[in-house]
């Protein structure tokens, strides 16, 4: 059984040397040639299905199916489902299904659901501001429940169709319980997006989850440089996910599934270098007169549960932090960085900071929102005593 970061560099890609290329294969085409009537429609009813196209026959049109964006998919299912190969479950109904960005692939879970006619939508805060919003305003026809993880068994009703969780959460860095979570909702399927922690440190398929999603612009593709989205589920909710996407056309573009792939190659040793980092980062934040509390795993009672460790193997390389000054004192350091870029989203090479209360979790209702002392950074690979010199410098003109 290979380990996860062997999966890393050759899952999706079996089939290269058959085709005789090294590198992965970027195929742009919007059709594509039919052989004879008969075996175009066996492929047409499988696709319209939401099921792969049988071997060897036409993927008729790129919205139904691309072999780039199919080996990236092939892949993130591999690596969401490492732990479950691990024990010896059999893993071969577990899918990915690739979107054109983390907000189309959250959207088509919930309107797979909305539409099977399960409107009612269990969900615990903090969530990534852009999802609070979509769900919180019901815009997609849902109704919501705002629960703290030991209320959710209490809020099911038969028209319950989810319960959805971020851990860690963003932007305060909590961990949820995602195990007792699945526990609680019983029939209910558990949603957990996944994109802070990453399957190189948390794997909700293992722990009972029936929906992973990611925005794969941030840990996925790491370089700031590709926008995308994935669920990765199990069984019939498979095709009806697809289902969603082929009617939606909400699908990943084949070079940004190019990008991806390529990215999930680093992608054990850059979430690994950049944890370490913010390990460092989040000790040394800590003893700064000009910061009141830092929010990362590893600070003292942030992890009362002991969830790392066990549900999540480190910290993960994303913290947040109050600045004693209050929003002044923020605002001022956000602006006076000069190595790390002021700037929303996170996950790739370079660190990046950004103010939640203003932006990401701008959309948020004011008594959900984030203290707007906080900051959030998402630790890149440049050396800890460099970004250690950038934010020091930073708070010394305050
Ligand atoms: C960025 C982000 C999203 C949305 O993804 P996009 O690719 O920007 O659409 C969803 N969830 C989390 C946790 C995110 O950080």
């Amino acid at each position: 059984m290979a380990h996860f970061s062997t999966h890393a560099v050759h899952a999706g890609r079996s089939d290269l040397n058959a085709l005789g290329v090294h590198a992965l294969p970027l195929d742009l085409s919007t059709t594509n040639p039919l052989t004879d009537l008969d075996s175009a429609v066996a492929s047409f009813d499988e696709l319209v299905a939401g099921n792969p196209p049988p071997v060897g026959m036409s993927h008729i049109y790129r919205r139904a199916w691309n072999p780039t964006v199919a080996r990236f998919e092939e892949a993130m299912a591999t690596l969401e489902s490492t732990q479950l190969a691990a024990r010896g479950e059999d893993i071969s109904d577990v899918a990915a299904i690739a979107f054109a960005s983390g907000m189309a692939a959250i959207t088509s879970v919930l309107s797979s659901q909305i539409l099977g006619g399960k409107l009612h939508v269990i969900a615990v805060r903090p969530l990534y501001g852009t999802t609070d919003h979509i769900i919180n305003t019901g815009i997609l026809g849902n109704t919501v429940t705002w629960v703290n993880p030991a209320d959710i068994k209490a809020a099911i009703t038969p028209e319950t169709g989810l319960v959805y969780i971020e851990s860690p959460a963003n932007p305060t860095i909590e961990l949820v319980d995602i195990r007792d979570v699945v526990l609680s909702a019983g029939d209910v399927p558990v949603l957990v997006d996944n994109t802070f922690a990453t399957p190189v440190l948390q794997q909700p398929l293992a722990l009972g989850a029936s929906f992973v999603v990611h925005s794969a612009t941030k840990y996925i593709g790491g370089h700031g440089d590709a926008m995308g989205g994935v669920v990765i589920t199990r069984g019939e909710s498979v095709n009806a996910v697809r289902q969603i996407r082929l009617g939606m056309g909400n699908q990943l573009d084949p070079f940004q599934a190019y990008l991806m792939h390529r990215g999930l190659a680093t992608l054990s040793v850059r979430v690994r270098a950049a944890q370490d980092t913010a390990m460092q980062l989040a000790d040394w934040l800590n003893q700064q007169p000009e910061v009141s509390q830092v929010f990362y795993p590893t600070m003292p009672g942030a992890d009362p549960l002991g969830l790392v460790g066990s549900q999540m193997a480190g910290p993960g390389a994303m913290l947040s932090f109050d600045m004693a000054g209050g929003y002044e004192a923020a605002h001022q350091v956000a602006k006076a960085v000069r190595l790390i870029t002021h700037a929303v989203s996170l996950g790739g090479v370079d660190t990046l900071i950004e103010h939640p209360a203003s932006l990401t979790h701008r959309v948020v209702e004011e008594e959900a929102r984030t203290h707007p002392a906080v900051l959030r950074i998402s630790v890149g690979l440049e050396h800890v005593d460099d970004l250690i010199a950038d934010l020091a410098q930073a708070f010394s003109g305050l």
